[in-house]
């Protein structure tokens, strides 16, 4: 990728494994053979892996070394890329003794132990254990991995406060810091910023002491999930320029699988597409019921979240934690996905003309549920719930089967043709004005509930529903806007009678799909039926459309897009020709 200063990344569709808790178990039994470990993970079609010597990140490879250097032998002689992992979230409270320091403090001042249950955090403000986890990184890029993944460091949901970061905030700020997760205080958005700040010097800190030793190594870490960043404090359009590639566990699903949207891999890969756009990215999914190791997912399950993830421009990491071989096949059916698309799948955009607007200020400033994550390990919920209304148009799009991208700036909207932003209380003047530019150029809007009713500072803006926001754009209830949104196709969906009644749609219901020169097209009951959910990317001159199905048929179809017509010919793409028929991917 032109981004990223490694030449192997981008180049092919990834195909990640992480068996790092079988391999350890076998390793503490004295059973770990790297032949054996490294052939079983091609066997299964992989063709990278994260793989762990079980350090953490404040550790020295030690003894460990051994087994890293041989382990590593063994997987380039199968083409097997191996991203070593280091643990940079989580510390056994031993460590506290040591290290009195290095640890992540609550607002009351004490040390955070409960991490997991029982653990430390360490904090990227604390300089010994910065140098540390450094000293650690260059140790292991010397061995010459395919790359180094970092889970974490993060900030605690309750931290952190501790000397370092206390002092750093209130140089900077000259107040003190405010309690962590009262959105109300006006001095919060102060206490994101900085936690943002410091996640992205220690990586840009992680990337340059990598780099300085093997250029070719690349750098990851496990990035936010869509979702308030309050709390972690990771902030992915800022760290992605400390990244090769980036990644988020969109495939994690926890406890009460309702609460979760289905959908949940194809819109963290969509949201780490808007983020980071030049970079690979990673859906990473768990082959497991969250949060329990040995509930496996079924294979149909599985193989949805990597349909999903392929479909909407992401390559996906299988995290198995436990083997039955009850899941053998479904892994070696999504690999061989990937194996018949090959480069297709690799350096896509997406090419939607409808968008729905992400804006991640409201996720941390206005609200949003922050959802269970290993990270949080519950569900933090609030009063105002920006994240439910994102579903919401999500859901409607994916059950209309429109393809759609998401978008984070008004810098995006190039080819954008209706754009949705549901509920983004939070818009800043740049992103106001950019809005407005897109309804003057002809773009359709659908704005909902408070929509640009607040500034990233809390003022709240001079606008109620239906009151104009600088003479065009306007908060309008959703209905209505879809109402003019028909208009504007000249068809009125069936669905939107079940829409005005307020009923759910189903999946039976008609809609508009995107036609071949990008415009809505009316779509029949059969025609949807077979499309749930898809995708249009464009790979250099190909348009592609992945189509996710829903029922695991997973299809990429190639087309030949000729030459882009000359500048002022419209937003229409041009006819496409076929380049031979669909290619089945089974
Ligand atoms: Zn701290």
């Amino acid at each position: 990728m032109e981004n990223s200063l490694v030449s192997w990344v981008g180049r092919w569709p990834l195909k990640i494994i992480d068996t790092i808790l079988i391999d350890s178990e076998n390793f503490r039994k004295g059973m770990f053979d790297p032949a054996k470990s490294a052939a079983w993970k091609v066997e299964l079609g992989f063709n990278s892996e994260h793989f762990s010597p079980a350090v953490k990140a404040y550790e020295r490879l030690g003894e460990l070394k051994g087994v890293l250097e041989d382990y590593l032998r063994e997987a380039r002689k199968r083409g097997l890329r191996v991203f070593v992992y280091l643990n940079g979230h989580w510390a056994d409270v031993s460590q506290l003794k040591a290290h009195p320091d290095w640890f992540q403090v609550d607002y009351s001042g004490k040390v955070i132990d409960d991490v997991y249950g029982r653990g430390l955090m360490p904090c990227v403000n604390s300089p010994g254990w910065r140098e540390s986890s450094y000293s650690l990184m260059e140790e292991v890029a010397e061995l010459g991995p395919g790359g180094i993944f970092l889970d974490g460091p993060v900030f605690h949901v309750r931290g952190c406060y501790c000397r370092w970061c206390r002092s750093a905030f209130e140089e900077r700020y000259g107040i003190e810091p405010p309690r962590k997760g009262d959105l109300a205080d006006p001095r919060h958005p102060q206490l994101v910023g900085f936690q943002k700040e410091s996640l992205a010097s220690y990586m840009r800190g992680a990337y340059e002491v990598v780099k300085s030793v093997n250029p070719e190594v690349a750098v990851y870490m496990n990035g936010q999930p869509p979702g308030p960043a309050w709390a972690t404090g990771r902030d992915n359009e800022i760290l992605s320029r400390y990244q090769d590639l980036v990644g988020a566990e969109g495939g994690f699903e926890y406890y009460n699988l309702f609460e979760t949207p289905v959908f949940k891999p194809g819109l963290t890969a969509k949201l780490l597409e808007a983020q980071a756009p030049g970079k690979p990215r990673v859906v990473f999914i768990a082959a497991n019921h969250r949060p329990w190791c040995r509930e496996l997912l079924t294979p149909a399950e599985l193989l949805n979240r990597c349909a999903q993830t392929l479909a909407n421009g992401a390559f996906y990491w299988i995290g198995i934690t436990w083997w039955s071989g009850k899941l053998a096949e479904a892994v070696r059916r999504a690999n061989s996905w990937v194996d018949a698309a090959g480069d297709l799948l690799v350096g896509t955009r997406d090419a939607s003309s409808v968008a729905i607007y992400w804006s991640q200020s409201t996720c941390d400033y206005y609200g949003g549920e922050v959802p269970v994550s290993d990270f949080t390990g519950e569900t933090k919920r609030v009063a105002r719930d920006y994240l439910k209304s994102v579903y919401g148009a999500y859901e409607m799009l994916l059950r209309l089967g429109v393809p759609f991208k998401l978008a984070t700036s008004p810098r995006q909207l190039d080819g954008v043709e209706v754009l949705i932003v549901p509920n983004a209380a939070y818009l800043s003047d740049e992103e106001a004005e950019g809005l407005r530019d897109f309804v003057e150029k002809g773009g359709v809007l659908v704005a909902s509930f408070e929509t640009g009713l607040y500034g990233p500072r809390g003022a709240a803006r001079q606008l109620r529903s239906g009151r104009p926001l600088r003479g065009r754009l306007r908060a309008k209830p959703l209905l209505r806007i879809l109402r003019e949104l028909h208009d504007r196709v000249g068809r009125v969906v069936p669905g939107d009678r079940a829409l005005a009644r307020g009923q759910a749609l189903d999946g039976r219901t008609s809609g508009l799909l995107l036609g071949e020169h990008g415009r809505l097209v009316p779509a029949g009951q059969a025609e949807l039926d077979a499309l749930p959910a898809a995708q249009r990317v464009r790979q250099g001159s190909r348009l592609l459309l992945l189509r996710q199905l829903l029922r695991n048929v997973p299809r990429v179809q190639v087309q030949q897009l000729p030459e882009p017509p000359a500048q002022g010919s419209g937003r229409a793409l041009p006819e496409p020709r076929r380049a031979g028929g669909p290619l089945e991917l089974r």
